[in-house]
């Protein structure tokens, strides 16, 4: 199947799962994950109606930012940002969905004042507890919203994470649930300056779960690209280096 027909392919699903739980299609944000694939690809993917770059590493996403930077397109950064990278990354995102500490929070801030903008981001949560993946811990993900809401170049528009590796769905769905409650509970403490419009979470075996428990942001890319040969080892790399 080509790039175009799998996309309309997932966007039917988007919309069918969305009018089962009551939302709109078009409720539902589709960034698409975009490591490994080439700008000829991924252009191929713009062109067929796919409208935002989800990329994981820096440097492979400047590389292809300086190429399909004249695309209609906005580009997100869904992977794990190291502190001495924040920079780089201003160099390109419109949203960053992985700001998990606050060394990183204080790098994009000192950054951010320097070029006198803000920028929108959403709070990793590690929902899986497991330790190969970054974010913050559910339990403290309320008092780091409060933290980082002090930091005005920062606008926190929601939250985000990835569910467990399994093929056991309750597990996965509850991932899902944790990263909702945890909205719903930011919510209600209505912290200033902070925003909950997004939640992203639900990849390529696990978005129809994730819109089911109140996703609106999935981030997809093997049921639009194929199946990548480099392993997400890779990009998920299992030692927290800069901790
Ligand atoms: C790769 C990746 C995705 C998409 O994964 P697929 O299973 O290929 O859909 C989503 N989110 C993040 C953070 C990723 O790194």
């Amino acid at each position: 199947m080509s790039i175009k027909e799998n996309l309309e392919k997932v966007k039917q699903n988007i919309a069918n799962t969305a009018l089962k739980v009551g939302k709109k299609p078009e409720d539902i944000i589709l960034v698409m994950a975009t490591k490994t694939v080439d700008v000829d690809r991924i252009r191929e993917a713009i062109q067929a109606g796919g409208n935002i770059i989800g990329e994981n590493k820096i440097q492979e996403a400047l590389k292809k930012y300086q190429e399909l930077k004249d695309e209609k397109a906005e580009w997100h950064f869904i992977g794990h940002l190291q502190t001495n990278k924040a920079k780089d990354a201003l160099k390109f995102a419109n949203m960053i969905h992985s700001v998990d500490r606050l060394p990183l929070v204080e790098k994009l801030d000192q950054r951010l004042l320097q070029e006198g903008r803000s920028l929108d981001i959403l709070l990793q949560v590690n929902t899986s507890h497991e330790e190969s993946k970054y974010g913050v811990e559910p339990e403290k993900a309320i008092s780091f919203a409060k933290q980082v809401a002090k930091y005005d170049t920062l606008n926190i528009r929601g939250l985000m994470t990835i569910g467990l590796f399994t093929k056991d769905e309750v597990k996965i769905r509850k991932c899902f649930k944790v990263l909702k409650e945890l909205h719903d509970q930011i919510l209600k403490e209505s912290i200033d300056r902070v925003q909950m419009n997004y939640l992203s979470m639900g990849m390529t075996n696990d978005y129809q779960i994730a819109i089911e428990e109140g996703a609106n942001m999935v981030r997809i890319g093997t049921a639009i690209f194929g199946a990548r040969n480099t392993p997400d080892a890779y990009y998920w790399p299992s030692e927290k280096t800069d901790r």
